[in-house]
């Protein structure tokens, strides 16, 4: 199992059992905040804020370079307009709030499937 992790890893392929392409399939719940067409947003389980709302895309990516390179411009797009309507819904915008991307082992990504912390409701 970790020779397989390795392999992807190195070859940068997508694995597909990763607990956030499980949560796709709905074959792990999450507490959903917003869906779309291209789009899931979800409560982090461990949060880091009084808000911490994890944004996955809906296609397999995964970091942020993978997502912006592999993607016509629509899915793209459509992305980030959806975390702005989240922020929204969230009612944080006004008060302010921060977007990470953890992007592989340097950026200390854990989850391989790109997706942004939306985090905010207190200073951060
Ligand atoms: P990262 O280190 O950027 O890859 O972040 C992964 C995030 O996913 C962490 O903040 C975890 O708390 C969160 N996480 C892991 N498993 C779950 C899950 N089943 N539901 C919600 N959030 C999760």
């Amino acid at each position: 199992m970790k020779l397989i992790k390795r392999f992807l890893k190195e070859k940068k392929m997508y694995d597909d059992n990763n607990i956030f392409a499980k949560i796709l399939r709905k074959e792990i719940p999450c507490q959903i905040v917003y869906e779309d067409e291209f789009s899931l947003f979800f409560n982090d389980i461990n949060p880091q804020a009084k808000i911490h709302v994890l944004a996955i895309p809906k296609v397999p990516c995964i970091d942020f370079s993978d997502f912006v390179t592999k993607n016509n411009p629509e899915v793209i797009s459509s992305f980030f307009l959806s975390v702005e309507k989240v922020v929204s819904k969230l009612g944080i915008r006004k008060t302010g709030f921060r977007i990470v991307s953890n992007s592989g082992s340097d950026g200390g990504q854990e989850v391989p499937h790109f997706h942004l912390h939306i985090l905010g409701g207190e200073k951060v």
